[in-house]
């Protein structure tokens, strides 16, 4: 694509990086098709190509973002679909993270919509407010049928929704420390404890500790480390979500100076697309570039690092029909397709991938509170895809899509590695039954 930016603006190395990216794009048009907010809308500007002229214009003529722009920006699902499947190989992903960086710094959102955002930005990161504030949302459930009739209110609605009936108590995997490998010693890894999945499902990591150190991995719990930044990052508030990714590096590194790390492990895979980008998020900070581009290096799926160590005959053999949901930031953000199905299938299960797999379940980071009439429409298309498979349950890694498939599935949704750990020796997972897991001794 031709662009048409002065040496001015080039001087600005987030213009001259979205620049880059722009004139790659040939206006073909194969993304739309893939996009779960065109196959939905069906509107050109809520395709990626959509998006990226009206990117593309914001930019060149230096103006804030208006209305517009900020509809259709707001209702993309950065599930980067569309970078899966453009032949031309165009970076959208750090495109719409500049744009929503762009729309934070000029664009004033009505009221309503400052507040909740900030609210989200506020709470979200931080587990102790997040679970106060899920201990909040029980006492305001009642209200959810009337929040819904009011249009602007209607975020405040979903929000209530998804919050969880009841909270898990909080997990000693949080608390810094180092879990030692049993055995023969096999690695030596940091896990990132993050934030709103620590206080939704905290037998995540809990199951994930577990596996690595019966395998022999030492999994140390570094002091100081916190949300990863997507959550902020994903709202265009680009100061909070680099103060994140400093502080999560400094936690790191101290780690790595005091015995080594061969892997830093992330169990949600929204978090894992952004650690990977700590590189690039940080590229323009001396004291932070080369020490982020070591972290984004080290960073691994708990997928990718268990398809690496060779794993022994599982203990159980369930037979169980698992539908594998994969998650965007798994499958587009970080290209990690083979390793779970092919880690399900080695412990046992029977690995079915539901239709349309490509398609966002529309949980997206805080899309399904600020974008609830889209998100919903796509859980719903998920659900139906996931349920025609037959399987008595759905595995994923992402906590973002287990609560949002959770809430309109009848099978029970398991991360993955809750699944692994059951069949390699460790405890059923809470909520499944062992009708549902089907598991022979
Ligand atoms: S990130 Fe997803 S929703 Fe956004 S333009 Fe790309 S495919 Fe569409
Ligand atoms: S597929 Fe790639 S090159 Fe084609 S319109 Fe989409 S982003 Fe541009």
């Amino acid at each position: 694509m031709q662009t048409n930016f002065s040496a001015a603006q080039l001087a600005d190395p987030h213009v001259a990086e979205s620049e880059k990216i722009l004139r790659k794009c040939v206006h073909c048009g194969f993304c739309t098709a893939t996009c779960p907010t065109y196959v939905t809308l069906g509107n050109e500007l809520d395709s990626p190509r959509g998006r990226i002229y009206l990117i593309k214009d914001m930019l060149e003529n230096g103006r804030p973002a208006d209305k517009e722009i900020v509809t259709h920006i707001d209702r993309c699902l950065s599930c980067l679909a569309c970078m899966t499947t453009c032949p031309s190989g165009v970076n959208y992903m750090h495109l719409v993270d500049h744009a929503r960086a762009h729309i934070e710094q000029t664009y004033r959102r009505p009221l309503l919509d400052r507040l909740i955002r900030a609210m989200l930005a506020f709470v979200l990161p931080y587990p102790g407010r997040f679970r106060a504030a899920l201990k909040l949302a029980r006492l305001g459930r009642p209200l959810i049928g009337l929040l819904e009739k009011l249009p602007t209110l209607k975020p405040v609605a979903a929000m209530l929704e998804v919050a969880p009936s009841s909270i898990p108590p909080a997990s000693r995997m949080a608390t810094p420390a180092v879990h030692g490998g049993q055995g023969t010693k096999r690695g030596r890894v940091a896990i990132l404890t993050g934030c709103a999945q620590s206080v939704l499902d905290p037998a995540i990591n809990e199951a994930a500790v577990s596996l690595l150190t019966r395998l022999g991995v030492d999994v140390v719990v570094p002091e100081g480390e916190g949300c990863c930044g997507a959550l902020v990052h994903h709202m265009g508030r680009e100061d909070q979500a680099l103060a994140s990714a400093r502080q999560n590096v400094d936690a790191w590194m101290r780690a790595i100076d005091q015995g080594g790390l061969d892997a830093i492990i992330i169990t949600a895979s929204g978090c894992g697309t952004t650690i990977k980008d700590y590189g690039f998020m940080l590229r323009l900070d001396p004291a932070y570039a080369e020490k982020a581009a070591r972290v984004s290096a080290l960073a691994k799926d708990i997928t990718e690092y268990l398809a690496a160590l060779d794993l022994p005959e599982p203990v159980r053999k369930p037979g169980t029909i698992v539908a594998y949901h994969s998650a965007c930031s798994m499958q587009h953000g970080q290209k990690i397709t083979r390793q779970p199905k092919e880690l399900l299938a080695k412990a046992g299960f029977v690995v079915r991938e539901p239709r349309e797999g490509h398609l966002c379940c529309g949980s997206a980071g805080t899309y399904n509170i600020l974008q609830p009439d889209i998100s919903a429409k796509l859980r719903d298309r998920k659900v139906t895809n996931i349920e025609a498979t037959g399987a008595s349950l759905v595995a994923t890694s992402n906590i973002g899509c287990i609560t949002q498939i959770a809430s309109a599935a009848k099978l029970p949704v398991v991360h993955t590695i809750k699944l692994l750990d059951w069949a390699y020796g460790g405890p059923k997972p809470d909520g499944v039954s062992e009708n549902s897991l089907g598991g022979a001794e």
